[in-house]
């Protein structure tokens, strides 16, 4: 097929839920994707944060492949080996307990939200079920998880909305003190809120935030779908910030483009969540397990993050004296760029057509690049959006 006959296809038998780009990607290797036409891309984008070893790395492909052949999928009525080492290495990086295996993001947080709201239950019984997440946050598609989003945007049409949610500005801790009552179980948070463009909180806002839960027996659920897995130069973003979740939740880039997603939780969780209380028939598959494990290596590999940490800098310092850039922001390979004039969206078109894909959030173009992206990608990648930053 050509790609009006793509285009068309889709336009035809899929629900019209994305607004795409008008490219067709078939095929990629390290930082660079192809169309069907055979054109070269740079990306930063890597799928949202997904293809954090880029595209067909040689070692994951190998692991992936391999499992495939064994077993691809076991029910988790049975043990398997790869799964269970999977989850004892992701434990003992991310510095917490156990962890509950599924499929995405959203599931990672409804899992950490059925997990709070028990927690709560077991020990005071019913009436304390609320969480406060924050506005301009992103949580996922569910209709939990858009419940637990702080963005207006989000709470129409599929009514009713999972109740029990409540929300406040990030940063305002005075706000956060003022809504906690005897109904309130958990806070939940992103470090840098990703979908809502790119807005790191303050390290002392957060660290405030850990004090207010000890004080009020409230569990603090960080969920790093976006930021985890290396993402921001640390492994998690909350390393950052001095501070230690309840409940971390991570999917995104920890499978290096297969769909797995995670919620860990520290010593005092890991009873909570007992037999036939929750499950996921795909989760924590074989493959995405074999995969997730490779990307587990290479992110403790010696210097790996200290190199993301250098990437983020140095793109971050070169955006910064672009033309058209009011201000660059974020952590690690995950960069937001505010722009003086023109929309993201048009820019994110316009690098398109030179060959380079980039996200946008909200008013923001978005840099979201494989973790194993090189300087030399980097490098020609820089030039494309410079010149299109230029026309604006
Ligand atoms: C992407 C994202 C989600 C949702 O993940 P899915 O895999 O799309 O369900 C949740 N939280 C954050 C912070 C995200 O960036």
């Amino acid at each position: 097929m050509d790609f009006d006959e793509i285009k068309l296809a889709e336009s035809g038998y899929l629900m019209q839920t994305y607004s795409r780009f008008n490219v067709a990607v078939e095929s990629g290797k390290g930082s660079v994707v192809f169309d069907n036409n055979g054109k070269p891309y740079i990306d930063f984008g890597s799928g949202i944060g997904v293809n954090s070893l880029g595209y067909s790395d040689p070692e994951w492909v190998e692991a992936v492949k391999n499992q495939a052949e064994k077993l691809a999928h076991i029910s988790n009525l049975y043990y398997n080996e790869v799964q269970i080492s999977f989850a004892a290495r992701l434990c003992k990086m991310a510095g917490m307990a156990r962890v509950f295996l599924g499929n995405s993001g959203a599931e990672a947080n409804e899992c950490a939200i059925k997990l709070a709201r028990k927690y709560s239950f077991d020990k005071y019984g019913a009436g304390r079920p609320a969480i406060i997440s924050l506005r301009n946050s992103f949580h996922g598609r569910t209709v939990t998880t858009l419940s637990a989003t702080g963005q207006d945007v989000f709470h129409q049409y599929f009514f009713p909305f999972t109740e029990g949610f409540e929300f406040v500005d990030a940063g305002d801790i005075e706000g956060l003190k003022s809504i906690i009552n005897s109904q309130t179980c958990a806070v939940m948070l992103e470090c840098i809120q990703g979908e809502g463009g790119v807005v790191p909180l303050e390290p002392e806002y957060v660290q405030k935030v850990r004090e207010l839960c000890d004080q009020n027996d409230l569990l603090l659920i960080i969920d790093e779908v976006q930021t985890g897995a290396g993402r921001t130069g640390k492994f998690l973003a909350f390393e950052h910030y001095g501070i230690k979740p309840d409940i971390v939740t991570m999917a995104k880039g920890l499978g290096g483009g297969l769909p797995i997603g995670a919620c860990l939780c520290n010593e005092k969780l890991s009873g909570v969540l007992t037999s036939g209380t929750h499950g996921s028939t795909f989760g924590g598959n074989p493959v995405a397990c074999a995969g997730a494990n490779v990307v587990l290596n290479r992110l403790s590999s010696e210097g790996f993050l200290d190199g993301v940490a250098k990437k983020g800098e140095y793109i971050r310092s070169r955006v910064k004296s672009m033309q058209n850039v009011k201000s660059v922001r974020g952590m690690g390979l995950m960069i937001g760029i505010e722009l003086v004039n023109g929309e993201a969206k048009g820019i994110a078109a316009k690098c398109l057509q030179k060959g380079l894909l980039v996200l946008t959030a909200k008013t923001l173009v978005r840099l979201l690049p494989p973790l194993t992206i090189t300087f030399d990608e980097i490098d020609k990648g820089l030039e494309i959006l410079g010149s299109a930053l230029k026309e604006g």
